[in-house]
């Protein structure tokens, strides 16, 4: 979500459910908003197929989890994913083969099975009496609780509670037109207890084309604030709340805007040999919600391979966010993250009447949608717009049940979806790239300016004086883009797509620190260990003590290229931080024939005299490598 805060966790009827001997006691959500536990231990699962891995992984857990002693007690598989770096396998905890509500416990492993990290949240479950059971639930009565939806989902479930489970019915609701979207849980006698709003194979063959968007918003390649000719200044006034907004059909400044369109080359479908739609493997364009047509009459297609619609066309806005969609998707297959989130997710481009888009996660009839508002300047002609709910989708695809938990979860989850956004603009221009929603965040009435990427705020000081998810997540999104600074962006997005797989709910901004620091090490051998740490410890995410402490493995991350050797006397080496110290060649009877100083830097080009053909070795010595390498002329 972009703007506004919706309500993630909402506890209700406490008042009314403590009169009732079996219902849950004043002290419950204090448990339930508790965050998890993290450890980094050593060691590692048994297991070659992914079967064993779990049953290893499980076995582990139960070793190692005190709660999990009792008898009663185990475990079951919610999640088991890979990413290209390692395995992350999700589990509940059950009592008496029903799951505990609010449990999970997560244990990722690297590709030869070490331990990387074991998040869990479990409840002591030694006062609960066995010879229990939570009744069948009667449909009808949920159902007359809860109210209309078009998909329910019903499950038995344990409520946590020191002395006894308190026995509940989990009833997950949809209605397709995304208007609801929620977990719902009630007690045996119905009353609804805690209520959340929780946010195929591809047919067709694609086809090269170009498209006119902004790229990544008029503004930004206008080099220009919001001002005329680019701004929009009468005013729209929204039919649901009466809020005014500057309207943006009135284009008085269309040409200026249009102007702003640049030809980009992207994929699309091809449907019947001769038109070419918006919709591929990752998105399809649905009207799902209001408003309906006229806004958005018909599905956007062209039956030449050039997609270029004015700005006050609903295609404008149907392609900006195919573009900014599959643009990321090209993105992650670039930097080898193609298997997250590697199916068909639908976007309503004319979603909601009002400045506000929004990512709903996959249930029962869909596998995920994501809409856009239409007020302010319409979201989707803001490439940040789509890029950060995208990536609202992204997370969910690597942690399910991972984001609606926990402020600075969610705020985590935010920060990222600004981070990204703030990553691809500032690869495609550095102008003004600290605000993330250039177009977008121009929006007077509606008293939003976007957000910026390239705040001083330092943790957890910020949070005394301001708690709203969107604001703490820059926090997170600002040092990321410090980090990035330095050590690049195809590095960071990286690393930080990796750690969303291995995050879960609950956690605080300190422990995703230090997931990012575990995937920095899983990815690049701690390279770039010192620079992560010292943003992060700046932010105030860690302590100062993490930078005294001397990595496990003090080799750094290095690139050696000898491919020029042979015709040039040359070798290449990329360091993951600048290094000082010696390059000596020696010959096969060890004697020196050269050496070269090199201070403080990343990339070396090492010359060697006019030499003999033969074996040479080249001895490097610098503070975080000593190696010898075999070169052959
Ligand atoms: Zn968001």
């Amino acid at each position: 979500m972009k703007q506004f805060k919706p309500l993630l966790l909402l506890f209700i009827s406490f008042a009314a459910a403590a009169q009732k001997p079996t219902s849950i006691s004043p002290n419950q959500p204090s448990w339930l908003s508790l965050g998890p536990q993290i450890t980094f231990p050593s060691g590692s699962l048994e297991g070659n197929s992914s079967n064993e891995l779990v049953l290893s992984a499980k076995a582990y857990l139960h070793d190692h989890i005190g709660d999990l002693n009792n008898p009663n007690a185990d475990i079951i598989t919610t999640q088991n994913i890979a990413s290209p770096n390692a395995r992350y396998i999700t589990f509940k905890e059950t009592f008496l083969g029903d799951e505990i509500y609010g449990t999970s416990l997560k244990i990722s492993v690297d590709k030869v099975n070490k331990i990387v990290s074991v998040i869990s949240k479990t409840g002591n479950i030694d006062n609960w009496p066995s010879n229990t059971a939570i009744p069948n639930p009667d449909t009808a009565q949920i159902k007359t609780a809860i109210g209309a939806c078009d998909n329910y989902n019903i499950k038995k479930v344990w409520v946590y509670n020191i002395d006894a489970g308190v026995p509940a019915y989990q009833v997950n609701c949809q209605k397709f037109d995304g208007s609801r979207d929620e977990e719902l849980i009630l007690d045996v006698n119905y009353n609804i207890i805690l209520k959340q709003n929780l946010g195929q194979n591809y047919k067709y063959p694609d086809s090269l084309v170009t498209m006119y968007v902004f790229y990544p918003d008029p503004l930004t390649s206008a080099m220009s604030t919001y001002r005329p000719p680019y701004s929009t200044y009468s005013l729209w006034i929204s039919p649901t709340t009466g809020d005014t907004f500057p309207n943006t059909n009135n284009d008085s400044n269309s040409k200026a805007l249009d102007s702003q369109m640049i030809p980009r080359p992207i994929r699309v479908s091809v449907l019947n040999n001769d038109s070419f739609i918006l919709e591929n493997q990752f998105v399809a364009e649905k009207d799902l919600g209001a408003p309906y047509a006229p806004q958005y009459p018909e599905a956007t297609y062209s039956k030449t391979p050039v997609f270029h619609f004015n700005r006050d066309t609903s295609a404008f806005r149907d392609i900006m966010i195919y573009y900014a969609i599959t643009n990321w998707r090209d993105h992650l297959h670039d930097i080898g993250y193609d298997s997250l989130g590697n199916y068909q997710i639908f976007v309503d481009p004319s979603g909601f009447t009002d400045d506000v888009s929004q990512f709903y996660p996959p249930s029962g009839g869909h596998a995920g949608i994501i809409y856009f508002g239409m007020g302010g300047e319409p979201d989707a002609e803001d490439q940040d717009v789509p890029t950060h709910e995208y990536t609202h989708f992204l997370s969910y695809a690597a942690c399910h049940d991972c984001s609606s938990t926990g402020n600075e979860r969610q705020a985590l989850d935010e920060g990222t979806a600004d981070y990204f956004a703030a990553s691809n603009s500032k690869s495609i221009s550095t102008y003004n790239w600290e605000k993330v929603f250039n177009w977008d965040g121009n929006n007077a009435p509606g008293n939003w300016y976007g957000r910026s990427c390239a705040v001083h705020d330092v943790y957890p000081g910020y949070l005394d004086t301001n708690s709203e998810i969107h604001f703490v997540g820059q926090l997170w999104s600002s040092a990321l883009m410090q980090i990035w600074d330095v050590i690049g962006r195809t590095k960071t997005d990286r690393i930080m797509l990796e750690t969303l797989y291995s995050m879960a709910g609950g956690i605080t901004m300190p422990q995703a620190a230090k997931l990012f620091l575990k995937s920095d090490s899983l990815l690049y051998n701690k390279a770039d260990y010192y620079t992560i740490t010292y943003y992060f410890v700046k932010r105030g995410f860690l302590p100062e003590s993490y930078l005294a402490v001397t990595p496990q493995n003090s080799q750094i991350w290095y690139k050696i290229t000898t491919s020029y050797f042979s015709t040039a006397n040359k070798v290449f080496f990329d360091f993951g931080l600048p290094q000082t110290g010696t390059f000596s060649l020696y010959d096969i009877t060890g004697k020196l024939i050269t050496s070269q100083i090199v201070s403080n830097s990343d990339h070396v080009e090492f010359n060697a005299p006019p030499i003999a053909a033969g074996i040479y070795v080249l001895g490097v010595n610098t503070e975080g490598l000593q190696k010898s390498f075999k070169l052959l002329k």
